[in-house]
């Protein structure tokens, strides 16, 4: 077989063995119902959710009763924000984001825009950060909830989020954080941060799809939530339905095992992310990054190779799995929104792509990869010149 080597980790990342291995058993012999309260099925089953529980709690410092299992990021997010503007409406009418956020942020405001909310957007600067005084500047008298994402997906910078959500305590407004990209990749703490809702899911940490969580503060202050989802009442009746055992018993062990590895993981991978860098700077012109290099995530590289359209050298490196954008967005031709909110024209937001560098990688992966851009971008270039030239001098003629 060709090799090929997977380079879209913020779209979604190959579960570990050891969370494989972790979840195997709750498909097979162990496959009682969590909430079956009458015999030892039912309570192998919730033992191994309170377990997860402990997990996911530890690696966002949270107690285990503020961690309301979910599908994942995206419900969430709307459980976070819908819940938030149900059960806060008589407290305001005002939220406030920023324009480099996730859809599934950016979607659920819109729905509530419509249903009466006045909803605040910010952009960022040109590195991607939203300086903190001017989410203190957006905030009104009737302003309940501010929504910061910690690291993007497209650009992996990191938000200024303890200062964000320091302020919004001392303003009393709700802070929620999505936090999809950076936990379990670089320290996450609801305490330091200061947050009151944070979403997270377990496939972008080598976990598996379809299972993720939503942190809700009791501590301190307890954040009331309307229940988007009726039914049996589960997860202390924030998200009914029966719960996700495997998934979640595997989201748990990707979760120790991410807390174990962190500090050394991300120092590995940040170096591949700058060799991967160095080579392509090196052997060609014209390569820019988007967003701050400094304030990002270890994983993560978003460059533009002027004159190169994004879709065309995707298509060219069929063995180098890239994104032109989000996995969510790129099936439109639109523009990344991130990439313009941070300043650039449409023109260098089609020639940008997004490398994903997660804890498969080795060096070798790294060098193959630039090697293969290297060489489609160079030949690209070429073809641009040749046609070039073929046009001045039938203009010539
Ligand atoms: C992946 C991602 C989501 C969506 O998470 P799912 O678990 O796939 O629903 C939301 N926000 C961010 C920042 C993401 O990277």
């Amino acid at each position: 077989m060709r090799r090929s080597v997977y380079l879209d980790c913020q779209a979604t990342t190959p579960v570990d063995p050891r969370v494989l291995d972790a979840m195997l058993p709750y498909f097979g012999e162990r496959f009682g119902n969590a909430a079956s309260r009458g015999h030892r099925f039912g309570w192998e089953a919730e033992k191994a959710v309170d377990r997860a529980r402990r997990q996911v709690a530890e690696l966002a410092g949270a107690d285990p009763r503020e961690i309301v299992f979910t599908s994942g990021a995206t419900e969430s997010n709307n459980l976070a924000l819908k819940g938030a503007a149900e059960a806060y409406r008589s407290r305001g009418d005002h939220l406030v984001t920023v324009a480099t956020e996730h859809r599934a942020v950016l979607d659920p405001l819109r729905h509530l825009q419509r249903m009466g909310w006045r909803v605040t957007v910010l952009d960022p600067g040109p590195d991607g950060r939203l300086d903190p005084d001017r989410l203190a500047a957006a905030i009104e008298p009737t302003t309940a909830l501010a929504s910061v994402m910690h690291a993007n997906n497209e650009i992996g910078v990191v938000q200024p989020i303890a200062a964000m959500g320091a302020l919004c305590r001392e303003r009393g407004v709700l802070f929620h954080c999505d936090a999809a990209q950076s936990f379990g990749k670089i320290r996450f703490d609801v305490d330091a941060a200061a947050v009151d809702l944070a979403s997270v899911t377990a496939h972008k940490i080598c976990g598996p799809k379809g299972v993720g969580a939503l942190y809700v503060r009791r501590r301190e202050r307890r954040v009331e939530l309307a229940a988007q989802m009726d039914g049996g009442g589960h997860e202390a009746g924030m998200r009914s339905g029966t719960l996700n055992v495997p998934g979640i018993v595997g989201f748990g062990a990707a979760c120790a095992i991410a807390g174990d590895e962190m500090a050394e993981e991300s120092k590995r991978v940040a170096r591949l992310r700058d060799r991967l860098l160095a080579r392509l700077s090196a052997a060609l012109e014209g390569v820019a990054v988007n967003g701050s290099l400094a304030s990002r995530l270890p994983g993560n590289l978003n460059v533009r190779f002027e004159g190169i359209d994004a879709s065309t050298l995707v298509t060219a490196l069929p063995d180098v799995a890239v994104s032109t954008g989000s996995a969510c967005s790129s099936a439109t031709p639109e523009p990344s929104h991130v990439l313009l909110a941070i300043g650039l024209s449409p023109a260098e937001a089609r020639s940008s792509i997004r490398f994903g560098l997660g804890r498969f990688h080795s060096e070798d992966d790294i060098d193959f990869a630039a090697g293969r851009v290297i060489e489609e971008v160079t030949r690209l270039r070429q073809r641009a010149l040749r046609i070039e030239h073929k046009c001045s001098t039938m203009e010539d003629l």
